[in-house]
Protein backbone atom coordinates (compact mmCIF):
# COMPACT_ATOMS: atom_id res chain seq x y z
CA UNK A 1 0.00 0.00 0.00
CA UNK A 2 1.51 3.76 -1.19
CA UNK A 3 -0.55 6.19 -1.87
CA UNK A 4 -1.48 9.72 -1.90
CA UNK A 5 -4.59 10.88 0.57
CA UNK A 6 -6.09 14.39 1.17
CA UNK A 7 -6.04 13.81 4.87
CA UNK A 8 -3.85 10.58 6.39
CA UNK A 9 -4.35 10.29 10.00
CA UNK A 10 -2.08 8.50 12.65
CA UNK A 11 -4.29 6.90 15.75
CA UNK A 12 -7.83 5.34 15.38
CA UNK A 13 -8.79 5.85 19.11
CA UNK A 14 -11.86 8.49 19.78
CA UNK A 15 -10.14 11.62 18.72
CA UNK A 16 -8.47 9.90 15.03
CA UNK A 17 -10.92 8.00 14.17
CA UNK A 18 -13.95 10.37 14.38
CA UNK A 19 -11.37 13.05 12.64
CA UNK A 20 -11.33 10.70 10.01
CA UNK A 21 -14.64 9.93 9.46
CA UNK A 22 -15.56 13.55 9.32
CA UNK A 23 -12.66 14.52 6.67
CA UNK A 24 -14.29 11.46 4.63
CA UNK A 25 -18.10 13.08 4.93
CA UNK A 26 -16.17 16.34 3.32
CA UNK A 27 -15.39 14.27 0.24
CA UNK A 28 -11.29 14.16 0.97
CA UNK A 29 -9.81 11.32 0.50
CA UNK A 30 -8.38 9.95 4.08
CA UNK A 31 -6.50 6.87 5.50
CA UNK A 32 -6.52 6.59 9.06
CA UNK A 33 -3.62 4.21 10.91
CA UNK A 34 -3.73 2.84 14.07
CA UNK A 35 -0.79 0.02 16.09
CA UNK A 36 -3.18 -1.31 18.65
CA UNK A 37 -3.39 -4.89 19.06
CA UNK A 38 -5.19 -7.05 21.37
CA UNK A 39 -3.60 -9.17 23.73
CA UNK A 40 -4.56 -12.23 21.31
CA UNK A 41 -2.70 -10.29 18.88
CA UNK A 42 -5.79 -8.93 16.43
CA UNK A 43 -5.43 -5.03 15.44
CA UNK A 44 -8.38 -3.29 15.86
CA UNK A 45 -9.48 0.01 15.74
CA UNK A 46 -11.04 2.73 18.83
CA UNK A 47 -7.99 3.00 20.64
CA UNK A 48 -7.83 3.23 24.64
CA UNK A 49 -11.00 4.49 24.67
CA UNK A 50 -12.68 1.38 22.95
CA UNK A 51 -9.84 -1.04 23.68
CA UNK A 52 -8.88 -0.72 27.20
CA UNK A 53 -10.61 2.58 28.78
CA UNK A 54 -14.04 3.91 28.67
CA UNK A 55 -15.86 1.48 27.44
CA UNK A 56 -14.43 -1.71 29.42
CA UNK A 57 -14.13 0.35 32.40
CA UNK A 58 -17.75 1.12 32.27
CA UNK A 59 -19.09 -2.39 31.79
CA UNK A 60 -17.45 -3.68 34.27
CA UNK A 61 -18.75 -0.56 36.68
CA UNK A 62 -22.62 -1.32 35.67
CA UNK A 63 -21.89 -5.14 36.11
CA UNK A 64 -20.22 -4.88 39.68
CA UNK A 65 -22.77 -2.30 40.51
CA UNK A 66 -25.63 -4.08 39.44
CA UNK A 67 -24.20 -6.98 42.00
CA UNK A 68 -23.49 -5.18 44.81
CA UNK A 69 -26.94 -3.82 44.91
CA UNK A 70 -28.23 -7.04 44.37
CA UNK A 71 -26.46 -8.23 47.16
CA UNK A 72 -27.36 -5.10 49.41
CA UNK A 73 -30.39 -3.25 48.27
CA UNK A 74 -33.04 -5.58 46.24
CA UNK A 75 -33.75 -7.07 49.73
CA UNK A 76 -35.43 -3.34 50.77
CA UNK A 77 -37.41 -3.86 47.64
CA UNK A 78 -38.81 -7.20 48.60
CA UNK A 79 -36.90 -9.02 46.06
CA UNK A 80 -35.23 -11.81 47.54
CA UNK A 81 -32.74 -13.62 45.59
CA UNK A 82 -31.21 -16.61 47.69
CA UNK A 83 -27.32 -16.99 47.36
CA UNK A 84 -25.98 -14.58 45.26
CA UNK A 85 -23.03 -15.93 43.62
CA UNK A 86 -20.58 -13.94 41.19
CA UNK A 87 -19.83 -15.37 37.97
CA UNK A 88 -16.21 -13.34 36.82
CA UNK A 89 -16.09 -14.97 33.92
CA UNK A 90 -18.79 -14.06 32.60
CA UNK A 91 -18.95 -10.56 33.72
CA UNK A 92 -15.29 -10.08 32.01
CA UNK A 93 -16.74 -11.79 28.90
CA UNK A 94 -19.62 -9.62 28.50
CA UNK A 95 -17.17 -6.59 29.24
CA UNK A 96 -14.64 -8.28 25.92
CA UNK A 97 -18.09 -8.80 23.91
CA UNK A 98 -18.83 -5.03 24.45
CA UNK A 99 -15.57 -4.19 23.43
CA UNK A 100 -15.30 -6.35 20.23
CA UNK A 101 -18.66 -5.23 18.98
CA UNK A 102 -17.93 -1.39 19.06
CA UNK A 103 -14.14 -1.79 18.25
CA UNK A 104 -15.66 -3.77 15.19
CA UNK A 105 -18.16 -1.36 14.32
CA UNK A 106 -15.08 1.19 14.07
CA UNK A 107 -13.94 -0.75 11.23
CA UNK A 108 -17.53 -0.96 9.60
CA UNK A 109 -17.43 2.92 9.63
CA UNK A 110 -14.72 3.65 8.33
CA UNK A 111 -15.93 1.03 5.14
CA UNK A 112 -19.21 2.83 5.14
CA UNK A 113 -17.67 5.88 5.29
CA UNK A 114 -15.13 5.96 2.74
CA UNK A 115 -12.34 6.07 5.26
CA UNK A 116 -9.03 3.56 4.28
CA UNK A 117 -8.39 1.70 7.61
CA UNK A 118 -4.76 0.57 8.21
CA UNK A 119 -3.05 -1.63 10.54
CA UNK A 120 -0.26 -0.61 11.73
CA UNK A 121 2.32 1.52 12.90
CA UNK A 122 2.72 5.21 11.16
CA UNK A 123 5.63 8.10 11.23
CA UNK A 124 5.74 11.77 10.45
CA UNK A 125 8.43 12.31 7.59
CA UNK A 126 9.15 15.70 6.38
CA UNK A 127 7.14 17.31 3.80
CA UNK A 128 3.70 15.67 4.39
CA UNK A 129 5.12 11.76 3.98
CA UNK A 130 3.98 9.51 6.12
CA UNK A 131 6.15 6.11 6.66
CA UNK A 132 2.98 3.33 6.98
CA UNK A 133 4.82 0.05 8.57
CA UNK A 134 1.95 -2.65 8.78
CA UNK A 135 2.30 -5.80 11.47
CA UNK A 136 4.51 -7.88 9.88
CA UNK A 137 5.43 -5.75 7.18
CA UNK A 138 7.84 -3.75 4.90
CA UNK A 139 7.28 -0.29 5.33
CA UNK A 140 5.34 1.90 2.85
CA UNK A 141 5.79 5.27 2.15
CA UNK A 142 1.99 7.53 1.93
CA UNK A 143 1.94 11.06 1.03
CA UNK A 144 -1.10 13.57 2.25
CA UNK A 145 -2.31 16.67 2.12
CA UNK A 146 -2.66 16.99 5.78
CA UNK A 147 -1.49 14.74 8.51
CA UNK A 148 -3.59 14.61 12.27
CA UNK A 149 -1.43 13.05 15.10
CA UNK A 150 -3.93 11.64 16.56
CA UNK A 151 -1.86 8.77 19.04
CA UNK A 152 -2.92 8.97 22.59
CA UNK A 153 -1.52 8.28 25.75
CA UNK A 154 -0.27 5.31 27.78
CA UNK A 155 -0.46 5.09 31.92
CA UNK A 156 2.28 6.85 33.91
CA UNK A 157 4.72 4.52 35.62
CA UNK A 158 5.87 4.78 39.31
CA UNK A 159 9.57 4.25 40.44
CA UNK A 160 8.19 3.05 43.57
CA UNK A 161 6.16 0.50 41.97
CA UNK A 162 7.17 -0.76 38.87
CA UNK A 163 4.74 -2.56 36.96
CA UNK A 164 5.22 -6.69 36.55
CA UNK A 165 1.99 -6.97 34.74
CA UNK A 166 0.86 -9.31 37.58
CA UNK A 167 0.49 -8.29 40.98
CA UNK A 168 1.45 -4.82 40.02
CA UNK A 169 -0.83 -3.24 37.02
CA UNK A 170 -1.80 -0.68 35.26
CA UNK A 171 -5.31 0.10 33.94
CA UNK A 172 -5.55 -2.05 31.58
CA UNK A 173 -4.11 -5.07 33.68
CA UNK A 174 -6.90 -3.93 36.48
CA UNK A 175 -9.64 -4.69 33.92
CA UNK A 176 -8.33 -8.02 32.81
CA UNK A 177 -8.37 -10.04 36.84
CA UNK A 178 -9.73 -13.17 36.82
CA UNK A 179 -9.94 -13.80 40.44
CA UNK A 180 -11.40 -10.71 42.75
CA UNK A 181 -8.55 -9.83 44.77
CA UNK A 182 -8.39 -10.06 48.62
CA UNK A 183 -6.78 -6.93 49.17
CA UNK A 184 -6.47 -4.59 46.42
CA UNK A 185 -3.80 -1.68 46.80
CA UNK A 186 -4.27 1.28 44.48
CA UNK A 187 -1.77 4.19 43.99
CA UNK A 188 -3.88 7.69 42.76
CA UNK A 189 -7.46 8.34 43.99
CA UNK A 190 -8.11 10.23 40.56
CA UNK A 191 -10.70 9.30 38.24
CA UNK A 192 -9.22 5.51 37.40
CA UNK A 193 -8.11 5.06 40.79
CA UNK A 194 -11.76 5.54 41.85
CA UNK A 195 -13.64 3.83 39.28
CA UNK A 196 -11.83 0.37 39.57
CA UNK A 197 -11.18 0.43 42.25
CA UNK A 198 -14.56 1.03 43.11
CA UNK A 199 -15.53 -1.90 40.76
CA UNK A 200 -13.21 -4.29 42.68
CA UNK A 201 -14.64 -3.27 45.78
CA UNK A 202 -18.11 -3.93 44.92
CA UNK A 203 -17.08 -7.62 43.67
CA UNK A 204 -16.00 -8.02 47.13
CA UNK A 205 -12.13 -6.45 47.74
CA UNK A 206 -10.73 -4.83 50.34
CA UNK A 207 -9.68 -1.20 48.58
CA UNK A 208 -7.04 1.10 50.21
CA UNK A 209 -6.67 3.80 47.49
CA UNK A 210 -3.05 6.19 48.45
CA UNK A 211 -3.38 9.60 47.52
CA UNK A 212 -0.26 11.45 47.14
CA UNK A 213 -2.46 14.91 47.49
CA UNK A 214 -3.66 15.48 50.94
CA UNK A 215 -7.17 17.46 48.82
CA UNK A 216 -9.33 14.64 47.68
CA UNK A 217 -10.49 15.40 44.27
CA UNK A 218 -8.72 17.98 44.03
CA UNK A 219 -9.79 19.46 40.33
CA UNK A 220 -13.52 19.08 41.35
CA UNK A 221 -16.05 21.75 43.53
CA UNK A 222 -14.53 21.32 46.88
CA UNK A 223 -18.18 20.55 48.41
CA UNK A 224 -19.15 18.18 45.71
CA UNK A 225 -15.64 16.65 46.41
CA UNK A 226 -16.56 16.38 50.20
CA UNK A 227 -19.77 15.06 49.68
CA UNK A 228 -18.48 12.00 47.62
CA UNK A 229 -15.67 11.63 49.59
CA UNK A 230 -17.93 10.72 52.71
CA UNK A 231 -19.91 8.93 50.48
CA UNK A 232 -17.39 6.73 49.67
CA UNK A 233 -16.11 6.60 52.89
CA UNK A 234 -19.54 5.03 54.06
CA UNK A 235 -19.01 2.64 51.24
CA UNK A 236 -15.69 1.27 52.64
CA UNK A 237 -13.30 2.33 50.45
CA UNK A 238 -10.65 3.07 52.35
CA UNK A 239 -9.02 6.47 50.88
CA UNK A 240 -5.63 7.91 52.68
CA UNK A 241 -4.72 11.35 51.48
CA UNK A 242 -1.14 12.58 51.45
CA UNK A 243 0.30 9.53 50.98
CA UNK A 244 3.44 9.26 49.03
CA UNK A 245 4.38 5.55 48.27
CA UNK A 246 8.05 5.29 49.04
CA UNK A 247 8.63 1.60 47.66
CA UNK A 248 6.98 -1.95 46.97
CA UNK A 249 8.27 -5.44 48.12
CA UNK A 250 7.13 -8.26 46.52
CA UNK A 251 6.88 -10.97 49.42
CA UNK A 252 5.37 -14.35 49.74
CA UNK A 253 2.39 -12.85 50.82
CA UNK A 254 2.00 -10.60 47.60
CA UNK A 255 3.19 -7.22 47.94
CA UNK A 256 4.01 -4.84 50.17
CA UNK A 257 3.43 -0.96 49.99
CA UNK A 258 5.10 1.06 51.90
CA UNK A 259 4.50 4.74 52.21
CA UNK A 260 4.59 8.13 53.71
CA UNK A 261 2.44 10.18 55.00
CA UNK A 262 2.54 13.80 57.65
CA UNK A 263 2.45 10.91 60.38
CA UNK A 264 5.00 8.87 59.26
CA UNK A 265 6.31 5.69 57.11
CA UNK A 266 3.57 2.93 56.72
CA UNK A 267 3.26 -0.72 55.28
CA UNK A 268 0.45 -2.45 54.09
CA UNK A 269 0.11 -5.85 52.71
CA UNK A 270 -1.24 -6.37 49.60
CA UNK A 271 -2.69 -9.21 46.72
CA UNK A 272 -2.49 -6.71 43.61
CA UNK A 273 -1.85 -3.05 42.85
CA UNK A 274 -3.10 -0.94 40.69
CA UNK A 275 -1.32 1.90 39.95
CA UNK A 276 -3.45 5.09 38.34
CA UNK A 277 -1.40 8.54 38.79
CA UNK A 278 -2.42 9.61 35.37
CA UNK A 279 -1.12 9.04 31.35
CA UNK A 280 1.31 10.75 29.36
CA UNK A 281 1.31 11.16 25.79
CA UNK A 282 2.58 9.18 23.44
CA UNK A 283 5.12 9.60 20.80
CA UNK A 284 7.12 6.96 20.69
CA UNK A 285 8.76 6.72 17.45
CA UNK A 286 6.29 8.84 15.89
CA UNK A 287 8.42 11.89 14.88
CA UNK A 288 11.19 12.17 12.60
CA UNK A 289 13.56 14.47 14.38
CA UNK A 290 12.97 16.53 10.63
CA UNK A 291 9.42 16.62 10.52
CA UNK A 292 9.42 19.88 12.03
CA UNK A 293 6.73 18.80 15.38
CA UNK A 294 7.40 20.30 18.00
CA UNK A 295 7.23 18.59 21.71
CA UNK A 296 6.51 20.05 24.93
CA UNK A 297 9.07 19.05 27.92
CA UNK A 298 6.07 17.49 29.02
CA UNK A 299 6.02 15.27 25.91
CA UNK A 300 2.96 16.77 24.61
CA UNK A 301 2.66 17.79 20.85
CA UNK A 302 2.50 21.96 20.76
CA UNK A 303 -0.27 23.04 19.38
CA UNK A 304 -2.56 26.03 18.90
CA UNK A 305 -5.96 26.53 19.67
CA UNK A 306 -7.31 25.03 16.59
CA UNK A 307 -4.34 21.79 17.31
CA UNK A 308 -2.12 23.14 14.25
CA UNK A 309 1.20 21.71 15.13
CA UNK A 310 4.42 23.58 14.46
CA UNK A 311 5.12 22.03 11.23
CA UNK A 312 2.50 23.52 8.50
CA UNK A 313 -0.27 21.56 7.86
CA UNK A 314 0.39 19.02 10.37
CA UNK A 315 -2.51 18.72 13.05
CA UNK A 316 -2.34 17.03 16.10
CA UNK A 317 -5.44 15.99 18.62
CA UNK A 318 -6.83 14.00 21.81
CA UNK A 319 -4.50 13.46 24.38
CA UNK A 320 -1.35 13.46 22.76
CA UNK A 321 -2.24 17.58 22.87
CA UNK A 322 -2.54 19.75 25.92
CA UNK A 323 -6.31 19.82 27.63
CA UNK A 324 -7.68 16.81 29.97
CA UNK A 325 -7.52 13.70 28.58
CA UNK A 326 -11.02 12.90 27.80
CA UNK A 327 -12.31 11.22 25.10
CA UNK A 328 -14.84 13.55 23.57
CA UNK A 329 -12.50 16.76 24.07
CA UNK A 330 -10.33 14.20 21.49
CA UNK A 331 -13.60 13.73 19.20
CA UNK A 332 -14.73 17.32 19.21
CA UNK A 333 -10.84 18.74 18.32
CA UNK A 334 -11.01 15.76 14.96
CA UNK A 335 -14.42 16.99 13.86
CA UNK A 336 -12.95 20.74 14.54
CA UNK A 337 -9.77 19.68 12.61
CA UNK A 338 -11.45 18.18 9.25
CA UNK A 339 -13.61 20.97 9.31
CA UNK A 340 -10.87 23.38 9.22
CA UNK A 341 -9.16 21.44 6.88
CA UNK A 342 -11.87 21.55 4.57
CA UNK A 343 -12.42 25.29 4.69
CA UNK A 344 -14.96 25.44 7.15
CA UNK A 345 -14.62 28.23 10.18
CA UNK A 346 -15.40 26.21 13.46
CA UNK A 347 -13.49 26.06 16.85
CA UNK A 348 -13.66 23.50 20.36
CA UNK A 349 -15.38 25.61 23.01
CA UNK A 350 -13.00 24.59 25.91
CA UNK A 351 -14.57 26.02 28.29
CA UNK A 352 -18.03 24.03 28.56
CA UNK A 353 -15.67 20.30 28.52
CA UNK A 354 -17.74 17.97 30.62
CA UNK A 355 -16.46 15.68 33.33
CA UNK A 356 -17.80 12.70 34.61
CA UNK A 357 -16.46 10.31 37.32
CA UNK A 358 -18.56 7.07 36.97
CA UNK A 359 -18.56 5.70 40.74
CA UNK A 360 -21.54 5.33 42.57
CA UNK A 361 -22.94 8.08 43.67
CA UNK A 362 -21.69 9.30 40.17
CA UNK A 363 -19.54 12.90 39.72
CA UNK A 364 -20.22 15.32 36.87
CA UNK A 365 -19.21 18.93 36.38
CA UNK A 366 -19.48 21.70 33.76
CA UNK A 367 -17.84 24.83 33.90
CA UNK A 368 -15.92 26.49 36.82
CA UNK A 369 -16.01 25.52 40.58
CA UNK A 370 -16.46 27.60 43.27
CA UNK A 371 -12.89 27.63 44.18
CA UNK A 372 -11.72 29.45 40.80
CA UNK A 373 -14.86 31.68 40.93
CA UNK A 374 -13.32 33.04 44.40
CA UNK A 375 -9.83 33.01 43.35
CA UNK A 376 -10.93 35.05 40.36
CA UNK A 377 -12.85 37.21 41.98
CA UNK A 378 -16.57 36.90 40.37
CA UNK A 379 -19.27 38.04 42.26
CA UNK A 380 -21.39 34.99 41.46
CA UNK A 381 -24.72 33.25 43.46
CA UNK A 382 -24.97 29.51 44.14
CA UNK A 383 -28.00 27.42 44.47
CA UNK A 384 -28.05 23.43 45.81
CA UNK A 385 -30.47 20.82 45.79
CA UNK A 386 -30.22 17.73 47.77
CA UNK A 387 -31.13 14.08 46.04
CA UNK A 388 -32.94 13.28 49.55
CA UNK A 389 -35.76 15.71 47.95
CA UNK A 390 -36.15 14.38 44.88
CA UNK A 391 -38.94 11.57 44.73
CA UNK A 392 -37.32 9.99 41.58
CA UNK A 393 -34.11 9.50 43.61
CA UNK A 394 -36.00 8.04 46.65
CA UNK A 395 -38.19 5.62 44.39
CA UNK A 396 -34.63 4.01 42.41
CA UNK A 397 -32.91 3.92 46.48
CA UNK A 398 -30.28 6.72 45.08
CA UNK A 399 -30.92 9.93 47.20
CA UNK A 400 -26.99 10.70 48.06
CA UNK A 401 -25.77 14.04 46.70
CA UNK A 402 -26.36 17.22 45.37
CA UNK A 403 -26.66 19.42 42.47
CA UNK A 404 -24.73 22.86 42.95
CA UNK A 405 -25.29 25.57 40.56
CA UNK A 406 -23.16 28.64 40.24
CA UNK A 407 -23.87 32.01 38.44
CA UNK A 408 -22.85 35.37 38.17
CA UNK A 409 -24.52 38.05 40.19
CA UNK A 410 -25.48 40.38 37.94
CA UNK A 411 -25.66 38.86 34.65
CA UNK A 412 -27.69 35.31 36.14
CA UNK A 413 -25.58 33.50 33.54
CA UNK A 414 -24.79 30.12 34.35
CA UNK A 415 -20.92 29.50 35.49
CA UNK A 416 -20.62 26.28 36.51
CA UNK A 417 -23.23 22.87 37.73
CA UNK A 418 -21.50 19.96 40.13
CA UNK A 419 -23.43 17.18 40.21
CA UNK A 420 -22.85 14.08 42.86
CA UNK A 421 -25.35 11.93 42.28
CA UNK A 422 -27.92 9.48 40.54
CA UNK A 423 -26.89 9.16 36.83
CA UNK A 424 -24.74 12.70 37.10
CA UNK A 425 -22.96 12.08 34.46
CA UNK A 426 -26.15 11.76 31.96
CA UNK A 427 -28.35 15.36 33.99
CA UNK A 428 -24.68 17.44 33.17
CA UNK A 429 -26.09 16.87 29.95
CA UNK A 430 -28.29 19.38 30.47
CA UNK A 431 -26.21 21.47 32.14
CA UNK A 432 -23.77 21.44 29.11
CA UNK A 433 -26.21 22.69 26.51
CA UNK A 434 -27.18 25.31 29.27
CA UNK A 435 -23.46 26.84 29.39
CA UNK A 436 -22.58 26.56 25.56
CA UNK A 437 -26.35 28.48 24.96
CA UNK A 438 -25.20 30.73 28.01
CA UNK A 439 -28.18 30.72 29.58
CA UNK A 440 -29.37 32.33 32.69
CA UNK A 441 -30.20 30.30 35.71
CA UNK A 442 -33.79 32.72 35.23
CA UNK A 443 -33.72 30.25 31.65
CA UNK A 444 -33.75 26.83 33.71
CA UNK A 445 -35.92 27.80 36.61
CA UNK A 446 -38.62 28.32 33.58
CA UNK A 447 -37.81 25.04 31.65
CA UNK A 448 -40.54 22.57 32.62
CA UNK A 449 -38.71 19.24 33.82
CA UNK A 450 -40.61 15.85 33.97
CA UNK A 451 -42.07 14.69 37.11
CA UNK A 452 -40.93 12.81 39.06
CA UNK A 453 -37.32 12.78 36.95
CA UNK A 454 -33.60 13.19 38.78
CA UNK A 455 -33.88 16.61 36.10
CA UNK A 456 -36.14 18.01 38.93
CA UNK A 457 -32.92 18.13 41.00
CA UNK A 458 -31.36 20.18 38.06
CA UNK A 459 -34.29 22.63 38.58
CA UNK A 460 -34.55 22.99 41.34
CA UNK A 461 -30.81 24.01 41.83
CA UNK A 462 -31.26 26.64 39.29
CA UNK A 463 -34.54 27.95 41.71
CA UNK A 464 -32.85 27.63 45.06
CA UNK A 465 -29.55 30.09 43.46
CA UNK A 466 -32.70 32.75 43.98
CA UNK A 467 -33.93 31.13 47.47
CA UNK A 468 -36.87 30.15 45.50
CA UNK A 469 -36.60 26.26 45.23
CA UNK A 470 -40.33 24.69 46.03
CA UNK A 471 -39.49 21.30 47.64
CA UNK A 472 -36.18 22.91 49.83
CA UNK A 473 -35.87 25.31 53.31
CA UNK A 474 -34.25 28.46 51.42
CA UNK A 475 -31.32 29.90 53.15
P1 LIG B 1 -6.20 6.87 22.26
O1 LIG B 1 -7.59 6.44 22.56
O2 LIG B 1 -5.14 6.53 23.22
O3 LIG B 1 -5.85 6.28 20.82
C1 LIG B 1 -4.60 6.44 20.23
C2 LIG B 1 -4.39 5.33 19.25
O4 LIG B 1 -3.22 5.62 18.50
C3 LIG B 1 -4.16 3.97 19.90
O5 LIG B 1 -4.96 2.99 19.29
C4 LIG B 1 -2.68 3.68 19.65
O6 LIG B 1 -2.42 2.30 19.50
C5 LIG B 1 -2.49 4.41 18.34
N1 LIG B 1 -1.08 4.76 18.08
C6 LIG B 1 -0.15 5.28 18.92
N2 LIG B 1 1.01 5.49 18.26
C7 LIG B 1 0.80 5.09 16.98
C8 LIG B 1 1.60 5.07 15.82
N3 LIG B 1 2.85 5.55 15.81
N4 LIG B 1 1.06 4.58 14.68
C9 LIG B 1 -0.21 4.12 14.64
N5 LIG B 1 -1.02 4.13 15.71
C10 LIG B 1 -0.51 4.61 16.86
N6 LIG B 1 -12.32 9.30 28.87
C11 LIG B 1 -13.59 9.71 28.88
O7 LIG B 1 -13.91 10.73 28.27
N7 LIG B 1 -14.56 9.01 29.55
C12 LIG B 1 -14.28 7.88 30.23
O8 LIG B 1 -15.17 7.28 30.82
C13 LIG B 1 -12.94 7.42 30.24
N8 LIG B 1 -12.62 6.30 30.90
C14 LIG B 1 -11.31 5.85 30.85
C15 LIG B 1 -11.01 4.69 31.56
C16 LIG B 1 -9.70 4.21 31.55
C17 LIG B 1 -9.36 2.94 32.30
C18 LIG B 1 -8.71 4.89 30.80
C19 LIG B 1 -7.30 4.36 30.73
C20 LIG B 1 -9.01 6.05 30.10
C21 LIG B 1 -10.33 6.55 30.14
N9 LIG B 1 -10.68 7.73 29.49
C22 LIG B 1 -11.98 8.16 29.53
C23 LIG B 1 -9.70 8.51 28.74
C24 LIG B 1 -9.85 8.19 27.24
O9 LIG B 1 -9.67 6.80 27.04
C25 LIG B 1 -8.84 8.99 26.44
O10 LIG B 1 -8.99 10.36 26.74
C26 LIG B 1 -9.07 8.78 24.96
O11 LIG B 1 -8.97 7.43 24.60
C27 LIG B 1 -8.06 9.59 24.14
O12 LIG B 1 -8.32 9.42 22.80
P2 LIG B 1 -7.19 9.56 21.70
O13 LIG B 1 -7.84 9.22 20.41
O14 LIG B 1 -6.50 10.84 21.85
O15 LIG B 1 -6.10 8.44 22.04
P1 LIG C 1 -5.66 11.39 37.29
O1 LIG C 1 -4.81 12.52 36.92
O2 LIG C 1 -7.13 11.53 37.24
O3 LIG C 1 -5.34 10.94 38.80
C1 LIG C 1 -4.06 10.58 39.21
C2 LIG C 1 -4.01 10.73 40.72
O4 LIG C 1 -2.82 10.13 41.18
C3 LIG C 1 -4.00 12.18 41.17
O5 LIG C 1 -4.97 12.38 42.16
C4 LIG C 1 -2.59 12.37 41.69
O6 LIG C 1 -2.50 13.30 42.74
C5 LIG C 1 -2.25 10.96 42.16
N1 LIG C 1 -0.83 10.67 42.20
C6 LIG C 1 0.14 11.05 41.33
N2 LIG C 1 1.33 10.56 41.72
C7 LIG C 1 1.11 9.85 42.86
C8 LIG C 1 1.94 9.10 43.72
N3 LIG C 1 3.25 8.97 43.49
N4 LIG C 1 1.38 8.49 44.80
C9 LIG C 1 0.05 8.61 45.03
N5 LIG C 1 -0.78 9.33 44.24
C10 LIG C 1 -0.27 9.93 43.17
O7 LIG C 1 -5.14 10.17 36.41
P2 LIG C 1 -5.75 8.73 36.19
O8 LIG C 1 -6.78 8.42 37.21
O9 LIG C 1 -4.58 7.83 36.02
O10 LIG C 1 -6.46 8.90 34.80
C11 LIG C 1 -5.70 9.27 33.63
C12 LIG C 1 -6.53 10.07 32.68
O11 LIG C 1 -7.55 9.27 32.13
C13 LIG C 1 -7.16 11.25 33.36
O12 LIG C 1 -6.66 12.41 32.78
C14 LIG C 1 -8.62 11.13 33.10
O13 LIG C 1 -9.15 12.30 32.58
C15 LIG C 1 -8.76 10.00 32.09
N6 LIG C 1 -9.87 9.16 32.55
C16 LIG C 1 -11.14 9.68 32.48
C17 LIG C 1 -12.20 8.95 32.95
C18 LIG C 1 -13.57 9.54 32.88
O14 LIG C 1 -13.75 10.52 32.18
N7 LIG C 1 -14.55 8.98 33.58
C19 LIG C 1 -12.01 7.69 33.50
C20 LIG C 1 -10.71 7.22 33.57
C21 LIG C 1 -9.65 7.96 33.09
Amino acid sequence: MSGKYDVVVIGAGPAGYVAAIRAAQHGLSTACIDAWLTPGGEPVFGGTCLNAGCIPSKALLESSELYHRAAVEFAGHGIQIGNLALDLDTMQGRKDRIVRDLSGGIASLFKAGGVTGLFGRGRLLPDLKVQYTPHDGEPELLEADHVILATGSVPVELAAAPYDGERIVDSTGALEFDKVPARLGVIGAGVIGLELGSVWKRLGAEVTILEAMDKFLFMADGQIAREAQRQFKKQGLDIRLGAMVRETEHTADGILLKYDDKQGGHEISVDKVIVAVGRRAETAGLLDPLAGVDVSERGLIEVDAQCRTTASNVWAVGDVVRGPMLAHKGSEEGVMVADLIAGKVTEVNYDVIPSVIYTAPEIAWVGRTEEQLKEAGVDYKSGTFNFAASGRAKAMDQDAGLVKMLSDVRSDRILGVHICGPLAGELIGEAVLALEFEASTEDLQRTIHGHPTLTEAVHEAALSVDRRAIHAINR
